[in-house]
């Protein structure tokens, strides 16, 4: 299994972040371990100071494939949930100003956290699907896929010109505008329209 994420894909994010909308998809991956099985306790890294949340939309591969059609893209992916995309924003920073990769910042262990699945059928004819991140109760961050940059068919049919796309791959797909810290104690909620899809508190 393989977990996909999309960078920059929401405009007033990569703003916030002083990036410029990128000209194609941003793709990064986390591997197997960076993903924080249900019910396992989150615990604040060791080697960050300033831990962020990025709350976004996630859509889990149902079917296997290469060089995917954008057109033909919907058939590939079957459910969706929010997760976080937790990023070591300090070190984030200073690998960028290095020119480095971004694993140290990313990749780690139960950096990716996951709620549960909703079927992607019962979205089909909606335009935009909201989603939402609490901490201890307030909404920090508001996203709208219909903000994305890149649509959902967009990235899958980009990823799958690189990577072969496998049944049960990740792709989360970037994270919008509210990025912000958290530290030991806050509680995580995230969420779908009303629907809570994960509840985590920071340890
Ligand atoms: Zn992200």
């Amino acid at each position: 299994m393989k977990i996909f994420c999309i960078g920059r894909n929401y405009a007033a994010h990569a703003k916030e972040l002083g990036n410029d909308v990128p000209e194609e998809p941003v793709i990064f991956l986390k591997p197997k371990s960076a993903l924080l099985p249900t019910g396992t306790l989150f615990h604040y890294p060791e080697f960050t100071n300033e831990l962020h949340y990025e709350c976004e939309l996630v859509l889990r591969v149902s079917k296997n494939g290469r060089y995917i059609s954008a057109r033909q893209a919907a058939t590939y992916y079957d459910a969706i949930t929010v997760g976080i995309d937790f990023t070591a924003r300090d070190i984030q920073q200073d690998l960028k100003t290095k020119g480095l990769p971004w694993e140290k910042a990313k990749a780690w262990d139960h950096s990716a956290v996951l709620g549960s699945w909703l079927p992607i059928e019962s979205f089909a004819d909606k335009p935009s699907i909201l989603f939402s991140l609490q901490k201890d109760g307030q909404i920090v961050q508001q996203g709208d896929s219909s903000l994305m940059i890149y649509s959902f068919n967009r990235i899958v049919s980009e990823i799958s010109n690189y990577f072969s796309l496998q049944i049960g791959d990740l792709i989360y797909t970037g994270t919008p505008a509210g990025v912000g810290e958290v530290v030991p104690g806050d509680m995580l909620e995230g969420f779908i329209g009303s629907d809570s899809l994960f509840k985590l508190e920071v340890k």
